[in-house]
């Protein structure tokens, strides 16, 4: 393998899988390529896939001098998996989340005993077969499809790639079926959101259940329903919104699959800024409002217009609150850290005169969404339930 030398502190590199371009000081060799990395003064720092043309010009994958083919890949998925399993009794979760399972850019999620992955870095991208080839021979899966989209694609010099890999089952891969919380959901693995469903959610939406107490509850960028559903269980009648028309036709085939009578839901196509404006003028009220937006951003340079988005939601979403009612709100961007939410939240009701207290912290979950402590950056997804005092 080639050498790549770095500047900066061992002790600080050891401690990270990412060393920006700015700290690289040498390296001949290829783009994708696995390197040994060095410091100035000689210390061993481990092996890395290097990309001149990414402001990440190295990611991590060991600290031994390991070569990244596919039984080192392959050896990750089954320590991934493993990881992982003991939490869940069914085959519904994120077996490999990217630097979490030193397999920097790769993410794969696992439906039943079929696997949808996406690629999000030069090195990943180069090793595709090896990658499909590991999946294969752990699991003999029924299915493998790529869901190669998204911003962090673009920072790596990659363009969109999805597809269906392979597909021995013959499964209907726009209707593959979820289990979570004692509800099904249809999800769209060829056309859905990111890679088909946002298992980051799954412990949020029991908490979220759990303070749900009949009256109305808003599902605002609903997507598929999988908090319009367990809204469906405790409240009385439930509005989802979703811009995607595709998203709000599989919602209602949910709601249907699920037993829930048609009466109790009322859907929307719509921007949910527009929709926002529209109810309020109806004077309709919720008592529940859930709003999960997609990111608002992406680079750090967009964190002051996020939150400005953020307290927009905010102060309209009270505007159709009921007296007393509950509203969680989630950024799933990780530069929007705690105290920016904190703000959004104090800045938000502010303009609206009435008071709010913190009823609860929301977070991605855990068990799959691993979070290592030397790397906080794969903490994304925060979230909060206010509730109206009095
Ligand atoms: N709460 C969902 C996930 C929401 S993902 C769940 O737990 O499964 C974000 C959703 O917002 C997507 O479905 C996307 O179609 C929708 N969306 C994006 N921009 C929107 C907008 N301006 N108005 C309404 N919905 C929007």
């Amino acid at each position: 393998m080639e050498r790549a030398i770095v500047k900066g502190s061992p002790a600080q590199m050891l401690n990270h899988p990412w060393v920006y371009s700015g700290n690289l000081v040498e390296c001949k060799a290829e783009k994708g390529a696995s390197v040994e990395v060095y410091s100035k003064s000689g210390v061993f720092l481990g092996s890395a896939i290097y990309n001149p043309e990414s402001s990440i010009a190295l990611r991590f994958y060991s600290r031994k001098r390991d070569k990244l083919d596919y039984y080192a890949i392959k050896e990750r998925i089954i320590l991934a998996d493993g990881k992982r399993k003991r939490y869940f009794t069914e085959p519904y979760y994120r077996i490999v989340f990217s630097e979490s399972d030193m397999l920097p850019g790769l993410i794969i999620d696992r439906y039943g005993n079929g696997f949808v992955l996406q690629i999000n870095s030069y090195g990943m991208e180069i090793r595709r077969s090896e990658i499909v080839k590991a999946l294969y021979d752990v699991f003999q899966p029924d299915f493998i499809v790529e869901r190669s989209s998204g911003y962090s694609r673009r920072l790596e010099g990659l363009k969109e790639n999805s597809g269906v890999l392979m597909n021995e089952s013959g499964l209907d891969l726009t209707r593959v079926i979820v289990a979570e919380g004692g509800l099904k959901y249809y999800v769209d693995l060829l056309k859905g959101q990111k890679t088909g469903f946002y298992y980051d959610q799954r412990r949020n939406r029991e908490i979220i259940e759990n303070y749900i107490s009949g009256g109305i509850v808003m599902d605002l960028f609903s997507y598929v329903g999988a908090f319009t559903l367990r809204a469906l269980r405790k409240a009385n009648k439930v509005f989802a919104v979703d811009i995607s028309e595709e998203s709000i036709t599989l919602l209602k085939e949910n709601v249907k699959f699920n037993g829930f009578s048609e009466d109790r839901i009322i859907v929307e196509v719509k921007d949910a800024f527009d929709f926002l404006e529209e109810v309020g003028s109806l004077k309709l009220k919720f008592d529940f409002i859930i709003m999960d937006p997609p990111s608002f951003a992406k680079r750090g340079r967009d964190v002051e217009s996020a939150i400005a988005s953020y307290i927009e939601l905010v102060s309209k979403g009270i505007d159709i609150l009921e007296n007393k009612g509950q509203m969680a709100i989630f950024s799933c961007s990780n530069y929007i850290k705690w105290e920016h939410f904190a703000s959004v939240l104090q800045r938000g009701t502010r303009s609206t005169g009435r008071s709010f207290s913190i009823l609860d912290y929301m977070y991605q979950d855990f068990r799959d969404h691993r979070v290592p402590t030397n790397f906080p950056e794969a903490e994304y997804l925060r979230g909060y339930i206010i509730k109206e005092d009095i």
